[in-house]
């Protein structure tokens, strides 16, 4: 027998289009840092991005499998730039803008970036790049910031492709250069409606489902970073994931603040989510300190919003010290990292309901969250809350191992954690001429991901992480968690924040190494902490080495940076 369903491909040009006619007047808010925030509907979006892509076709020459960066800020301009390249069949490249320069110009020549869309602002950490970007040979600029160097250099740089590096104004791209507007041409010229292989006036491809739409390099925390695509289909069924009630759930009387930048796992979904459920969308531009972080959230009054732990803290920090009204923001999501219950707790106190999401680059991002099942009560609903949630239904699970043996559900074995699914990567992107990579500490046999995350599962799907594979402190043959360690660490009223890291040691292999930042006017009494954490932890489990430091470092989506504590312990900074 033959299903009887019609046949269209799921691409991000659908949501494109869903967004700018059905939602066409939610909002795209984006914050300037006083004054009245910038306000563009998503039919503004919508026409801008269709100008956009006839401006990069025509003026730029960019075609369809063209990779195009973009180095930006969350901001309606890098949200038209996500709708515009991957509906006309290009790849939109999202840069980390925080990555070391070196590691910025090896990934924007490993995915031979032909464009670089860039903020202003950040034209300063772009310029002294452009010489060493041969395959870059436009450079398009939005927003306030000096072009001057940025002209200058270009005029000294030729691409590898011989062709010169080339200026462009964003603004003089997207302008309306037709008598007839391109807003108007919405939903017209049709009897049936626009149809999505036409939306506005551009003649949109109509592209293969499975093409590539996005790319995303790992933040490299643990190791090189390491390109994942995403297909137009992987991004459409994981927006339709984010907007599941289990998952985050929200609807066009939301707004979601949306801390998490678009370079970090393309915002873990919500740009594209939004335009398929005209979720209002709050973005904070340049504007990323928790003191504009709390007046945005009293101004415009937001409903949800998205981002790492450290910005949590941060603005919990903010808010003891100088209150704001965060009444409007019920529900957040918390995620990258692992979420310290007490930041939980604080946030229940203030009525911000905290939901943990775990996920990966690799894993576009959503694989779990922590809503817990329907009919229990606030106590009953807490072991739920502080795991990592439960699996996504597109999201197939199991734990490994140490022989790569298959663990039970039980709540009890930890094992490796391997996922497979239609938003899960098979591979990483190996180079515009190479081939796919799929390293075996990555990839099992049968072509499941390898998380790296060691953890239990619980009959009814719920996962629980104990910690990364490579920070597991292995001390006399058994493993202590330093997550573990730094939850009941962050539980203690004297401490702000605490990473615990694995150091050699002479006897036991390994032990951990306590590093915290104490909050103001606290002074570090080590006993005083061993002694609060031997209310929760085993006794062996105590770390002997403490630290006190200004501040833990950060990788450049601001995760505990355990690679540069690990070396300054080594280093004999942290004695
Ligand atoms: P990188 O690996 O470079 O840090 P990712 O952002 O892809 O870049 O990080 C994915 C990793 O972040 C996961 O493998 C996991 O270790 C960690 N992570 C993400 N979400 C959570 C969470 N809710 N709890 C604990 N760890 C998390």
């Amino acid at each position: 027998m033959l299903s009887t369903m019609q046949d269209a491909p799921l691409t991000v040009t659908r949501i494109l289009h869903h967004g700018m006619t059905v939602h066409g007047g939610s909002l795209v808010t984006t914050w300037t840092g006083g004054g009245e925030p910038q306000r563009r509907t998503f039919a503004e979006i919508g026409a801008r991005a269709t100008r956009l892509a006839r401006a990069l076709r025509d003026d730029l020459g960019v075609t369809e499998g063209s990779v195009l960066g973009t180095l930006m800020w969350n901001n309606a301009e890098h949200v038209e730039a996500y709708f515009a390249i991957p509906s006309m069949g290009a790849v939109l490249h999202t840069l980390n803008l925080r990555l070391p320069p070196e590691q910025l110009c090896w990934i924007v020549g490993h995915a031979a970036d032909r464009v670089i869309i860039v903020n202003g602002s950040l034209l300063p950490l772009l310029v002294p790049l452009l010489p060493h970007l041969p395959t870059v040979e436009h450079v398009v600029v939005s927003g306030p910031g000096d072009r001057g160097p940025l002209v200058e250099a270009a005029g000294k740089a030729v691409a590898v492709s011989g062709a010169a590096v080339r200026v462009h104004e964003y603004e003089e791209l997207v302008a309306d250069r037709s008598a007839a507007s391109d807003d108007g041409a919405v939903g017209s010229g049709s009897r049936s409606g626009p149809r999505p292989g036409s939306v506005a006036s551009f003649d949109w491809p109509e592209l293969d489902e499975r093409a590539p739409a996005a790319m995303c390099y790992t933040s490299g925390t643990t190791g090189d970073p390491k390109g994942v695509v995403y297909s137009h289909r992987s991004v459409y069924l994981h927006s339709m994931q984010v907007n599941m009630a289990e998952s985050m759930g929200l609807t066009d009387r939301d707004t979601a603040l949306v801390v998490v930048p678009q370079f970090h796992v393309n915002a873990w979904g919500l740009p594209h989510a939004t335009f398929m459920t005209g979720i209002n969308m709050l973005m904070p531009d340049r504007f990323l300190q928790a003191a504009p972080l709390a007046e945005m959230i009293e101004r415009e009054r937001p409903t949800f919003a998205a981002a790492v732990p450290t910005i949590w803290q941060g603005l919990l920090a903010e808010v003891t010290e100088h209150p704001r009204d965060l009444s409007s923001m019920t529900r957040a999501t918390i995620g990258g990292a692992a979420c310290p219950p007490a930041l939980m707790e604080a946030y229940d106190k203030i009525g911000v309901r905290l939901c943990v999401a775990w996920g990966m680059t690799e894993t576009s991002p959503l694989g779990t969250m922590s809503n817990p099942p329907a009919g229990l009560s606030a106590e009953e609903e807490w072991p739920y809350r502080v795991t990592q949630g439960r699996f996504s239904a597109g999201v197939e699970a199991r734990l490994a191992g140490p022989e790569g043996d298959i663990l039970p559900w039980d709540g009890e074995s930890a094992g490796e954690l391997e996922v497979r699914g239609p938003w899960i990567t098979g591979s990483y992107f190996g180079g515009v001429d190479g081939e796919l990579i799929r390293p075996a500490d990555k990839f099992s046999e049968d072509g499941w991901l390898r998380t790296g995350d060691i953890g239990v599962i619980s009959p009814d799907g719920y996962l629980t992480l104990t910690d990364r594979a490579k920070d597991v402190i292995k001390s006399g043959g058994e493993w202590i968690s330093s997550v573990h360690l730094e939850n009941a660490l962050m539980a203690h009223p004297d401490v702000a924040e605490a990473a615990v890291v694995a150091v050699p040691d002479d006897r036991w292999g390994e032990r951990p190494l306590a590093t915290v930042v104490l909050k103001e006017g606290a002074t570090a009494d080590y006993a005083a902490l061993r002694e609060f954490l031997a209310g929760s932890i085993a006794k062996w489990q105590l770390p002997e080495r403490w630290a006190v430091v200004g501040a833990v470092p950060k990788t450049s989506v601001g995760k505990f940076d355990k690679k540069v504590i690990r070396r300054q312990y080594a280093d004999g900074e942290l004695d």
